[in-house]
């Protein structure tokens, strides 16, 4: 294999040099494929779709995991749904305020994989005593769980394969039911120019369960097409629009230090191009 192309939409492809294959393998569920770019550094896809790469992951990872939870006064509890890599994870960890993160993943190939060839996506993070690894489907865990959490993020793969139920109205009113007062749901919910097909029925779903029904923007360069989005949604209305001043304060009084968030950019994250507006409509 000389070079990686990924077929993002019928007759639209991203491709990558590969200098380097280092593992090319099924797991249980999923096919799964790392191999070495010159600008990139290690990438990872699964089922052919690019996941992460070493070179840009801190944009998505610092992006649905600060938005959320510095929104949010004090989170204590969190819950992650996928995100086998272990980026999420460790960007929640920087927290100070957060007590128990549980992280449902569906594949223990990937987490196992990813500590090996991604040290630097969990570092170390799936070995802190605040961290609780289950396997399994988040979609079964959400509708069964008694536990309670001020953020949960779905850190999926695309709505096909074992990520399409995480797209799906049953998840989220799994989520709903698992979220403490004042809790807030974020979710990975692709590119917007050329997913819209996949936001539609999420921000419809969102709108029905919740009281606040928005997204908000990134640019992640691996996912190519325009703005990534994040879904939002919450019962508490304050949440999306805590003031830039307590945002300061938060990253201040949390000591993080971040690469791409800032608090201006959060608040900034949230408008939205009217296309996407349009789209979103119901
Ligand atoms: N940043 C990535 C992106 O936008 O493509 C997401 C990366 S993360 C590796 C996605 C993870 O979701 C994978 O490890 C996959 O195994 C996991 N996953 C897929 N479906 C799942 C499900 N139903 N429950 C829990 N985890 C799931």
């Amino acid at each position: 294999m000389d070079r990686f192309t990924e077929e993002l939409e019928p007759g639209y492809f991203q491709g990558f040099a590969v200098d380097r294959v280092i593992l090319d393998e099924k797991t249980d569920l999923q096919h799964l494929v790392i191999f070495e770019n010159r600008l990139f550094g290690r990438i990872m896809a699964l089922d052919g779709i690019i996941q992460t790469t070493e070179k840009d992951e801190f944009i998505y990872h610092e992006m649905i995991a600060h938005v959320p939870l510095m929104s949010h006064a004090a989170p204590r509890r969190v819950l992650i749904v996928g995100g086998g890599d272990g980026g999420t994870l460790r960007e929640v960890l920087r927290h100070p305020d957060v007590e128990h993160v549980v992280q449902v993943e569906i594949d223990a190939g990937v987490i196992d994989t990813c500590r090996r060839y991604f040290p630097n996506h969990s570092q170390g993070a799936f070995d802190n005593p605040r961290a609780e690894i289950i396997i399994d489907d988040g979609f079964d865990y959400v509708a069964t769980s008694d536990q309670r959490f001020d953020v949960i993020i779905t850190d999926s793969t695309d709505a096909v394969g074992p990520g399409a139920v995480l797209f799906s109205r049953d998840y989220y009113a799994g989520c709903r039911r698992c979220l403490a007062d004042g809790g807030v749901l974020v979710t990975q919910n692709g590119v917007a120019f050329l997913q819209m097909y996949e936001v539609r029925p999420s921000a419809q779903y969102f709108s029905e369960l919740f009281q606040d029904a928005h997204f908000y923007g990134a640019a992640v360069p691996t996912y190519v097409g325009g703005i990534m989005l994040f879904g939002w949604a919450t019962d508490d209305m304050a949440l999306r629009t805590v003031s830039i001043d307590t945002l300061r304060q938060r990253y201040s009084t949390r000591q993080l230090v971040t690469r791409y968030y800032t608090p201006d950019l959060h608040c900034g994250a949230f408008a939205l191009p009217q296309y996407v507006i349009d789209g979103i409509r119901h």
